[in-house]
């Protein structure tokens, strides 16, 4: 659980996350390295080693370890569509 905002919205309610696709991850764990938020997380017993466990950790419009990721294996929401919906987000609690 997350108790912060952004742009005065609660983050829970902010779709804003990296999406591993599975076809091109190597599992080199370089994005895991480089976050300081524990976004991720590494199963070494499990088939799929890597998943999205705290998706509401990660920063809004950040895409930082998208762009270490060798085989470009991540991915992120529109940011003009996530600014949007944030936008709509705010006038629907400020209209009760
Ligand atoms: S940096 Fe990219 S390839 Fe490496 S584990 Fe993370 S998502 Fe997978
Ligand atoms: S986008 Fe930024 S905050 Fe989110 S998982 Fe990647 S490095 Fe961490």
């Amino acid at each position: 659980m997350s108790e912060t905002t952004f742009m005065g919205v609660e983050r829970d309610k902010i779709d804003w996350k990296p999406t591993i696709d599975y076809t091109k991850c190597d599992f080199c764990m370089e994005c895991v390295k480089f976050c300081p938020h524990k976004v991720f997380e590494v199963r070494e017993t499990e088939e799929i080693k890597l998943i999205v466990r705290n998706p509401n950790n990660c920063v809004v419009f950040c895409r930082a370890c998208s762009k270490i990721c060798g085989p470009d294996a991540l991915s992120f929401p529109d940011k003009n569509a996530t600014t949007q919906r944030i936008k709509e987000i705010r006038k629907e609690e400020a209209n009760g």
